[in-house]
């Protein structure tokens, strides 16, 4: 089997590793704007900063859990780059 292999670096401090033009691990993506956040929950640790930090953002028993309509484009910047996992990480500003 052939796949086509490529390393992003996101802009933050994670990789992503895509086969095929497809995330090989399971991630979502979340956008508003020109900002779009990449989140990948399986490196998440709960260390609970990102909605402590901004909980109109992220709510961990919403559905999505992140809504980017609940703080400014700078604030929401802030806080992911403040994730100590790379679980949330910045795709583009
Ligand atoms: S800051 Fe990052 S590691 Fe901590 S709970 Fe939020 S997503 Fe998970």
């Amino acid at each position: 089997m052939d796949f086509n292999f490529s390393v992003n670096r996101a802009p933050v401090h994670r990789l992503v590793i895509v086969l095929d033009g497809v995330p090989a691990v399971a991630t979502r993506t979340y956008e508003k704007g020109s900002l779009k956040i990449l989140w990948q929950p399986e490196l998440c640790s709960h260390c609970e900063n990102c909605w402590r930090g901004l909980p109109d953002v992220f709510k961990p028993d919403a559905r999505p859990w992140v809504n980017l309509e609940g703080a400014s484009t700078p604030d929401i910047i802030d806080q992911v780059t403040q994730c100590p996992t790379g679980a949330l990480s910045i795709l583009s500003r």
